[in-house]
């Protein structure tokens, strides 16, 4: 078999997966990611559903075997722009931003966080905290290396060209404003698109009251909140300092909107309850939900396990039905509990599970690599039923979240079957 150069789009659990595994085959990777670290979404959570298994601990081993194969070229910072050629001789445009900061040289002291004078969001965290223009986003990403925000850094932008705080900081000669954007070459002959997911910006829904002020939680805001290496080290306090000790958990938001299941909400948000009676065993629970997905071999049991711990599963007549407001200085689900009582249930926290959505550049994506959308705008592959993965485009894989909303063994066996098929394509099989 001949060695092939294979391109991977998104460094989440299928992107990592994928790369992996093909480079143990004998192929060599690109793996673009166009953030400045690895891991996709799930770096974001503290434990997963069904055994509450340390996520970090899961995923930072993948991390670093990505970090250290030296068949795996990682782009970081970078996107796809240009596509052109078919299965076995793709032609492929990179364009990497510069990160400013030399791999090579930093060890990732993190000295030269405190000095830069540019405070912003973190959206890594969801907004729940700050960082600096110069700084990686969570304790314990990988690489350990920061990234300049070259729109935000006053010295890059312009503002304030004197300021070199952080290089001054910088023992090791790491910073180097003089990196340029770069356009890269590349010739692979298959791709695998593993670019996962966004969420529905719940701000859209006004019927959850969401403000980012009040006690009302977006799912990865609780997430980050409940993360030990999160903006509040793992300590669940609240906006406005409490402890939360009535909790509401709204499942589905935007399911009615978008048309389809998230299919991992019902069973993340069992996961929350499990964390919250783990950290507050006194805490009272709710979670309201229409239809409860539970699917699988394992689900059912850790579901069981959330109703001997008197978490409370109200069925509602239909998810438009439950609402959150303020009444007299507190938070309210309103809902109407099976088809005729209407009710309410006052809790200090809400947190709401809004519909995953296809990841912000999907359309830009598919129209440079020339592929289709569904009609939920994921990418659209030539059969779910039988070719779950094979796009209508030859050579072209799609792995993972970027196919519709799942969980993460579903993405990694899809990141799988999309090596055996790059494989394939290798030893001259088609793409079928
Ligand atoms: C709140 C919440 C909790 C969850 N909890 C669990 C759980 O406990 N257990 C479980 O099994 N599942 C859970 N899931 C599901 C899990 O998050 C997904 O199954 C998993 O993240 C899918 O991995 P992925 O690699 O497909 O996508 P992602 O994790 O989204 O990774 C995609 C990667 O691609 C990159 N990317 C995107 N676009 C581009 C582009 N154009 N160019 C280059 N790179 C790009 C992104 O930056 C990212 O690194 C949860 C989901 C949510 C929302």
């Amino acid at each position: 078999m001949k060695k092939q150069n294979v391109l991977i789009i998104g460094a989440g659990v299928a992107g990592m997966e994928a790369s992996q595994l093909l480079t143990e085959a004998g192929h060599k990777v690109y793996l673009v990611e166009k953030e400045s670290l690895i891991g996709g979404q799930t770096i974001k959570f503290e434990e997963v559903y069904p055994n509450m298994e340390c996520s970090t601990c899961m995923v930072s081993p993948k991390q670093q075997e990505i970090l250290q194969n030296e068949n795996i070229e990682l782009l970081l910072l970078s996107e796809v722009k240009e596509v052109n050629g078919t299965a076995g001789e793709f032609k492929v445009k990179v364009k990497k931003k510069a990160s400013y900061v030399s791999l090579a040289n930093c060890i990732g002291c993190g000295a030269c966080y405190e000095p830069c004078p540019v405070s912003l969001d973190n959206n890594f965290e969801e907004g729940l905290s700050k960082m600096k223009a110069i700084a990686v986003p969570c304790a314990g990403a990988l690489p350990n290396v920061p990234a300049i925000d070259a729109e935000n850094c006053l010295h890059l932008n312009g503002k304030k060209k004197e300021c070199q705080a952080c290089k001054e900081a910088c023992m090791f000669d790491a910073i180097d404003f003089s990196e340029k954007d770069e356009t890269l070459d590349l010739e692979v002959s298959a791709i695998i698109v593993a670019t996962g997911f966004d969420m529905l910006d719940l701000k859209k829904l006004s019927q959850y009251g969401y403000n980012q002020k009040d006690n009302v939680y977006t799912a990865l805001e609780f997430e980050r909140l409940y993360a030990e290496n999160g903006p509040t080290e793992g300590k669940l306090i609240l906006r406005d300092g409490e402890t939360p000790k009535t909790i509401g958990i709204i499942h589905c938001a935007g399911r009615e909107e978008q048309g389809y299941c998230s299919a991992v909400c019902c069973m993340y948000s069992t996961k929350f309850s499990h964390f919250l009676k783990h950290k507050v065993p006194e805490a009272k629970i709710k979670e309201f939900h229409s239809d409860l997905c539970i699917p699988g071999k394992s689900h059912q049991k850790f579901y069981q396990e959330a109703l001997k711990k008197e978490i409370e599963f109200i069925r509602c007549r239909n998810i438009q039905d439950i609402s959150v407001e303020k009444k007299n200085g507190s938070l309210q689900v309103n809902y109407q509990n099976g088809n005729i009582e209407k009710n309410t249930f006052k809790a200090n926290m809400i947190i709401v599970a809004p519909a995953m959505l296809p990841g912000k550049d999907t359309k830009n994506l598919a129209e440079t690599l020339g592929l289709s959308l569904d009609e939920k705008g994921f990418f659209a592959t030539k059969s779910n039923e039988l070719s779950p993965i094979a796009t209508d485009v030859e050579g072209i894989f799609v792995a993972g979240c970027a196919e519709g909303p799942k969980d993460i063994p579903d993405s990694i066996a899809q990141a799988e079957a999309a090596v055996g098929k790059v494989v394939n394509l290798s030893q001259g099989k088609i793409n079928e």
